[in-house]
């Protein structure tokens, strides 16, 4: 069975009172009875995690994660931060390959592949995203795009490790723009990364794996997209960063729903 998952991505967001707030308030505001089955991950800003990491400590079903780390283990690499280092702070996921990392700081899936063998290495469980640009969807290529992500950071995984994985499908155009794939469109992706996973690894591997839609998802439509066959849950940037609406979402997977 795979495992619904909530994940808040506050990106280069909140000082550390303003995270410390937040995290207080999800943690008193969150009914861990209603989303028995699910995993709730926090990815603050490198500089808060472990303060964060305290704050969550007692909360079963809260997990920390960080929002990228380098690929070695440690050296001369200044301003960058390990995947060791990570997991010796309490987290348990890392966000690996998220558009703005591609975009910004030029991350290719050769590199990304590497971070997410370093993440294994050290017991983080990578949550991979990919997803098409705008012009890409436009011209009908967004299948090869997501396949040829998946294929150069992932597929020569041993299906052992790739079982840790989280998967993302954040289409860049609905990435902090408001616009939001349709259900179907994301379903449609979702269910087409389902396949793919079960050509490469067997379909008892695609069953279990749990693939997060990201991209301006909201407490208004949050319910529709996780209704969806292939969704099991999602990356949430900006709605992530007040506690009410991310609540919203999480309670919007259809385990906290029943
Ligand atoms: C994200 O950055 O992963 C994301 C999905 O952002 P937003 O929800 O703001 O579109």
């Amino acid at each position: 069975m795979r495992k619904p998952i909530v994940a808040g991505n506050w990106k280069m967001n909140t000082n550390l009172s303003e995270a410390v707030a937040l995290a207080e308030n999800i943690v008193r505001q969150l009914n861990v009875a209603r989303i028995d089955k699910a995993d709730i991950i926090l990815a603050p800003p490198f500089t808060h995690l472990y303060r964060v990491s305290e704050i969550i400590a007692n909360k079963h079903k809260l997990h920390l994660g960080g929002q990228n780390c380098h690929q070695e283990a440690n050296g001369a690499y200044t301003g960058e931060v390990s995947a060791g280092m990570l997991r010796s702070l309490g987290a348990s996921y890392v966000i690996l390959g998220h558009s703005e990392r591609r975009q910004y700081f030029g991350e290719d899936d050769v590199l990304i592949g590497q971070k997410v063998r370093a993440a294994l290495e050290n017991n983080l469980r990578p949550i991979y995203c990919l997803g098409e640009k705008l012009e890409e969807r436009e011209i009908g290529k967004h299948f090869n795009v997501v396949s040829q992500q998946m294929q150069t950071a992932l597929f020569d995984l041993e299906e052992a490790d790739f079982r840790k994985l989280v998967i993302a499908y954040e289409p860049v155009w609905a990435i902090g723009t408001g616009k939001t794939a349709s259900p179907a469109q994301a379903q449609e992706v979702h269910a087409f990364l389902r396949e793919l996973i079960a050509k490469r690894y067997g379909a008892a591997t695609a069953e279990n794996t749990s693939i997060l839609y990201g991209g301006s998802a909201k407490p208004d439509n949050a319910a529709e997209l996780f209704d969806q066959p292939d969704i099991d849950g999602g990356l949430i940037g900006g709605a992530s960063l007040k506690a009410e609406d991310f609540l919203a979402i999480v309670y919007a997977l259809p385990c906290a729903r029943r």
